[in-house]
């Protein structure tokens, strides 16, 4: 394999590969924060947030990439001086030829993302997504004379058709008969203008994520022998498998609160952690979220999770909790999202090894839980 430098686009494709930016939340804003795409990359740090100090960190440490868990920009700059706060940030990874690229929510939801790593961290047999992401998959119909269709199931196939969870290849293929009149000025593939021809074909379906949408349907129309051809698009309500926020699954067997509670500092090496419910409660059934997961409290109660493990957990919610008989245990926003940093460090590293591109990837040591407690 031919070692060559990666740019700061191949990190992004590569980054969306795995973590598809059209799995993260309306409001969130994934992906290149600022920088040139045409950028070489030779050593990248990998944070959880996108600070002064990271961007100090990286540029002092040689990268020209820095990859966050959490985005930069949120809300539309008005001018970009050095006064405000993510101004000053944006100001300095300019001027020290720093690039910022984030995977936040997409990372969350994504298979194998944050949700799946602290599932792991928590020896959860059996995890499946919390609340599964839904409304990203169509499906496609397509109408191919009989002798064309393998081409064009081909096509679709390498083009990223026809997944469903462990299989691919997946379609489904009913004979019929087409008909079809082709009119003034056309060169039909079959038949002549002005008179109606009727022609064995396929009904091909199968199913095709969104992100693979307009790559399927250019393949589609480059394969298919029509100068028309016809299909149809339908948008399904069917969830992603295996993507979703949080994850639920079972301990090997059930333990105390308390005990879950001790587990938690050890695998998040956190000094605290904040629970809800009785301590010497049993729990075996564990629902787990990165972050600020108390959204998902009624969820967790509705899929029989004993506790939810998160962050962020509020008064309020600590107290819907209660009344749910909901158990909760909070390792803090930083102790259950730094997780990311680590795994996702070791992701690209493995990825661009694979690719044989000259990298580096560090770890930005000098992260701190902004909330000490004594
Ligand atoms: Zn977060």
């Amino acid at each position: 394999m031919t070692v060559r430098t990666a740019r700061v686009q191949d990190l992004l494709g590569l980054l969306h590969g795995l973590y598809p930016s059209d799995l993260a939340e309306e409001w969130d804003t994934v992906g290149l924060q600022v920088g040139d795409p045409s950028a070489t990359v030779e050593r990248i740090l990998v944070a959880l947030d996108p600070g002064g100090a990271a961007v100090a960190a990286a540029s002092g440490q040689g990268a020209q990439l820095l990859v966050t868990h959490h985005p930069l920009l949120f809300k539309p700059l008005r001018r970009l001086t050095p006064e405000d706060p993510v101004g000053r940030v944006v100001w300095q990874a300019v001027r020290s030829g720093v690039a910022i690229v984030s995977a936040h929510t997409n990372l969350d939801v994504a298979a194998d993302g944050l949700n799946d790593w602290l599932a792991a961290r928590l020896e959860l047999t059996a995890a499946e997504p919390l609340q599964p992401t839904a409304g990203h998959l169509f499906k496609l119909v397509v109408f191919v004379p009989a002798d064309h269709v393998e081409a064009v199931a081909e096509a679709l196939f390498a083009a990223g058709a026809g997944h469903i969870g462990g299989y691919d290849q997946c379609s489904f293929r009913t004979a019929g008969v087409g008909t079809f009149r082709p009119g003034p000025g056309t060169t039909p593939f079959i038949g002549e203008a002005g008179r109606r021809e009727r022609v064995e074909e396929i009904r091909l379906e199968t199913v095709v994520p969104q992100r693979r949408l307009s790559r399927v349907l250019e393949k589609l129309i480059k394969a298919h022998p029509y100068e028309e051809v016809a299909y149809d698009l339908v948008p399904l309500a069917n969830t992603l498998p295996g993507t979703g926020l949080g994850r639920i699954g079972h301990l090997a067997e059930p333990v105390t609160l308390t005990a879950l509670a001790d587990r938690l500092k050890v695998v998040f090496d956190c000094r605290t952690v904040r629970l809800v419910g009785a301590s010497e409660r049993a729990v075996g059934k564990v629902a787990v979220c990165g972050g600020s997961g108390a959204g998902l409290i009624r969820e967790a109660k509705r899929r029989g999770a004993d506790v939810l493990v998160t962050g962020d957990i509020k008064y309020h919610e600590a107290r819907l909790a209660e009344d749910l008989g909901l158990a909760l245990l909070d390792a803090g926003h930083f102790a259950t999202e730094r997780p990311a940093v680590v795994e996702l460090a070791a992701r690209l590293g493995a990825e661009a090894a694979a690719r044989g591109w000259r990298l580096d990837i560090l770890i930005h040591d000098g992260e701190r839980d902004p909330f000490l407690v004594r």
